[in-house]
């Protein structure tokens, strides 16, 4: 996978460099470019931002520095700005790397999917959920758009189509300053999904929402902790009951905080049962 982003902020970008993306960068699985939208500003001040039309508050990001930098993205005319890894721990083995991992399907969308995806942060855009990072796993190449102020002038979404499969995103019910944590939320939600970069593919598959559900609580050793002990049934070697046992504590804790997703879950009768001793409903 590439990815791409244009920021007026590169320094942000730096712990894409860290952990788990910096190791896909040392794999070969991930190439990260990040751009400073100055330089496609023209002018002295090399200004990026312009007052909105109409009046009001605030400055708008100006369409003539983003179009150019979104045409050069795409078309790959970019030079200098590869992020190499920071990592210590060069080709140091993770503890969960047991396995490869398998393919996701992907749901064609109608679109011509040899353009690159652009994500565009924005609280006005559509939920990210750990669905569209499934699926975003499986792109070749991914551009972002960080806005600031106001945001980015809507005409550089809408040109961006001819160009883009364009996805205008949020990832969250609240208001940043800016785009780059939004793009380091997303992009590591996304990288952590490409096959091969989280060793053992059971540590995502088990992940809370994979299934419908969160996940329940996790415990290591020692089995007493401030005289706090782990479960009975994690100890007891008995992996049916160990599972049976996650499997009801997901189901508990979703009850408890995300009542409104189990909907939405694949439950079996078992699972109907245990919810309804706890006092949910079926609508
Ligand atoms: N005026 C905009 C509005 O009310 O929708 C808010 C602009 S915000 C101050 C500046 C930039 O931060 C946005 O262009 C976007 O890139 C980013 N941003 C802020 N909140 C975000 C969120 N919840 N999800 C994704 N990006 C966000």
């Amino acid at each position: 996978m590439r990815i791409d982003v244009a920021t007026i902020f590169p320094e942000y970008l730096d712990p894409l460099r860290h952990a788990l993306l910096g190791k896909a960068i040392e794999q070969g699985r991930l190439n990260v470019g990040v751009h400073d939208l100055r330089s496609w500003a023209t002018g002295a001040h090399k200004t990026v931002d312009d007052s909105p039309a109409g009046g009001g508050p605030g400055m708008v990001m100006k369409p003539e520095v983003w179009g150019p930098a979104l045409d050069d993205i795409a078309a790959g005319n970019t030079e200098g700005s590869e992020l190499a890894s920071a990592l210590p721990h060069l080709n140091r083995p993770r503890h969960d790397e047991l396995e490869g991992i398998g393919g996701h399907s992907y749901e064609p969308t109608g679109e011509d999917s040899s353009l690159p995806l652009l994500l565009v942060p924005t609280p006005t855009g559509k939920p990210f959920t750990q669905d569209d990072a499934r699926q975003w796993s499986h792109e070749e190449h991914i551009v972002f758009a960080c806005g600031r102020y106001e945001g980015i002038d809507q005409r550089v979404i809408d040109d961006a189509h001819k160009r883009y499969r364009v996805r205008e995103v949020s990832i969250g019910d609240y208001v940043l300053i800016g785009g780059e944590v939004a793009v380091l939320v997303i992009a590591e939600a996304v990288v952590r999904l490409i096959p091969g970069v989280l060793g053992n593919k059971r540590s995502h598959e088990e992940d809370s929402f994979s299934d419908g559900l969160l996940e329940g609580p996790s415990y290591t050793k020692p089995r007493v902790w401030r005289e706090l002990e782990i479960p009975e049934v994690l100890t007891s070697g008995n992996h049916g009951l160990v599972d049976r046992w996650r499997r009801e504590q997901s189901l508990k804790r979703t009850f408890e905080r995300r009542p409104e997703l189990l909907a939405g879950a694949h439950l079996d009768k078992a699972d109907i049962k245990y919810l309804e001793g706890l006092g949910w409903t079926s609508a």
